[in-house]
């Protein structure tokens, strides 16, 4: 029987999820699923590698749909699918480690605690991460839970750009910037080290742009500097998130709009971003095919806060090798791509239209001193490789000769 491996996502109405056979320190993708409408109408869908996909209702007749009962369907599922290899871990997206965490972690009781602590940091996220994980003790009771982190890989930053400039006694209390997208970030400087080893020891931006999206810096394989800060909402615009914003608009809209914490947080984290300023769609295929001005304003304040945290972070790193564009639109995208990395000659980035065009992996032009690659982010593949080496089923790819040609996927 194979050991199957399964990752986690677990948000407020939704858990995704994966299943990955772990073999020979190999892993191979089984499935990978979503059940929506958690709390509501719940629905599953799931497509096994190889193409067949599955998407029917959960039968709520008795009960509403929780994570627990998620699971279960998951668990019913893969049996059925038979895929019932024996799951002997469970990778968890975790989106806050707080201060503590700087690399994944078996749960047990007391790293659960910790975790709950870290609550108030991400009210949006952690209580339903932490959800899942007690819906798969009690789905998978002999499978070993292990915790991952968005924040983990940010964890060595330099204080200065860990802090904000408040007095110190608000850093020591874990008022920091986090940054997330670690799990992406990480997976993406695995892939650069084993294909792009000289460019994986220089200066590196990725800009994860997606739904959510920031940019990370990168130096010799280490985050030294990220967008995102004490919360998700510092950055780049996103789809619903509105990125950076003076903290005095904040109080303008609880002093003079009586708005409260709950609906600023409404305001701030659901109805900003692309969809709110386009008041069309948070999607930005949408906002490409949209013949409204409000649309055209969204893209291009996206693209002008994206070039501008480039040229921020590359100062930071004191020069640019190599910048990864990654996540929904980072990989798909042409013209948004295009807006983003054209007249940057000066700045060293020359773009290769054609090769951007038709999606190349290399998208910058020869003799381009800085090198743009495209490059797809697996974090539910980072979340398994992490769950496999925790468990001694593989080693870390440190570990290991860059000997699989490129294009293959190390991590
Ligand atoms: P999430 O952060 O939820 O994982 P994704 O990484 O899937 O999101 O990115 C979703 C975003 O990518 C959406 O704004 C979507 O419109 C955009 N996107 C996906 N494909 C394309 C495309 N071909 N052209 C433009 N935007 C795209």
């Amino acid at each position: 029987m194979a050991d199957i491996i399964l990752t986690i996502n677990a948000g407020s109405s939704s858990v995704k999820f994966s299943a990955q056979r772990i073999a020979e320190g190999k892993l191979t993708p089984l499935a990978l699923g979503q059940i929506d409408g958690i709390g509501s109408e719940a629905t599953f869908t799931a497509t096994k590698s190889g193409g067949e996909k599955a998407h029917f209702a959960l039968d709520q007749s008795r009960h509403a749909i929780d994570h627990a009962l998620a699971l279960t369907a998951v668990l019913d599922w893969l049996e059925g699918e038979n895929l019932d290899g024996r799951v002997v871990g469970v990778g968890h997206r975790i989106v806050h480690g707080g201060p503590v965490f700087a690399e994944p972690v078996r749960l047990d009781a007391a790293v659960l605690r910790q975790l709950r602590a870290f609550v108030p940091l991400a009210p949006l996220h952690q209580p339903f991460n932490l959800a899942g994980v007690e819906a798969a003790i009690q789905a998978f009771p002999d499978a070993a839970q292990v915790a991952c982190f968005d924040t983990a890989f940010h964890r060595k930053h330099p204080f200065i750009a860990d802090t904000f400039a408040l007095p110190r006694k608000y850093y020591d209390e874990g008022v920091r910037r986090y940054g997330f997208h670690g799990l992406s970030y990480e997976f993406i400087t695995r892939i650069l080290r084993h294909e792009e080893p000289v460019l994986a020891r220089g200066k590196v931006i990725v800009a994860h742009l997606g739904n959510g999206a920031s940019l990370c810096a990168i130096k010799s394989g280490k985050s030294v500097a990220s967008t995102m800060g004490f919360t998700a909402l510092d950055g780049v615009p996103m789809g619903t998130r509105c990125g950076q914003l003076d903290p005095g608009v904040v109080l303008y809209l609880m002093g003079e709009k009586k708005m409260s914490a709950d609906e600023i947080t409404d305001l701030l984290y659901k109805n900003s971003g692309l969809k709110g300023m386009s008041g069309i769609s948070n999607d930005m295929r949408e906002l490409e095919a949209s013949t409204e001005p409000s649309a055209r304003d969204a893209i291009d304040y996206f693209v002008s806060r994206v070039r501008r945290e480039i040229g921020g972070l590359s100062a930071v790193l004191g020069g640019l090798d190599c910048i990864v564009l990654t996540g929904g639109i980072g990989e798909n995208a042409q013209k948004i791509r295009h807006a983003i990395l054209k007249d940057m000659e000066w700045f060293g980035v020359e773009i290769d239209e054609e090769a951007n065009a038709r999606n190349q992996r290399v998208i910058s032009a020869k003799g381009s001193p800085t090198v743009a690659l495209i490059l797809k982010t697996d974090e539910e593949r980072m979340i398994a490789a992490h769950t496999a080496e925790l468990l001694g089923l593989k080693q870390p790819l440190e570990a290991r000769a860059p000997t699989e040609k490129s294009g293959s996927r190390p991590a």
